[in-house]
């Protein structure tokens, strides 16, 4: 390998800039450019890795904030809201487009309703089936900065 700016053949020779020119030197000739990987090590460059990680995180954070389960009194809930409408399973069945054996599973606790249809009985009916979870939220706050697939690794 020569050094391009004084022929000289180097083993030492590498890649540096110099006025904006990229060039083989020998380590005599380094003094006149900077090297490569001292630009690539600026600053900006380290700063721009810390937000792009920063952002990353934020929109998983806030999904967490928003977490929600189904109250676990749920098949009451449901029963005595179609009960105080005076409707039958049928006819709330009818209204949510659902089959009657489903609003009856529904109601013995024995079937768990699918978000959807936890959105139909909730406008149907008028109640609220879901709750905030603070204990799950509070755990997943305390292992900040790792993704979902760390968290399950752990487990
Ligand atoms: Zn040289």
């Amino acid at each position: 390998m020569s050094c391009e700016l004084c022929g000289r053949e180097s083993r030492g020779c590498r890649v540096s800039v110099v006025d904006g020119v990229k060039m083989m030197l020998c380590p005599d000739c380094m003094r006149h450019g900077e090297e490569i990987q001292d630009i690539v090590k600026t600053p900006a460059n380290v700063e721009r890795a810390v937000l792009q990680r920063i952002r990353k995180s934020a929109p998983k954070d806030i999904y967490k904030g928003m977490e929600k389960e189904l109250v676990s009194n749920w098949s009451h809930i449901i029963k005595e809201a179609r009960k105080k409408k005076g409707l039958s399973r049928e006819e709330l069945g009818f209204k949510i487009e659902e089959r009657t054996v489903t609003i009856s599973k529904i109601e013995n606790g024995d079937l768990r309703p699918s978000d959807k249809m936890i959105a139909k009985l909730e406008k149907e009916l008028g109640i609220s089936l879901l709750e905030e979870v603070k204990g799950v939220s509070a755990s997943h706050h305390s292992s900040a900065g790792m993704t979902l697939g760390d968290f399950i690794k752990q487990e």
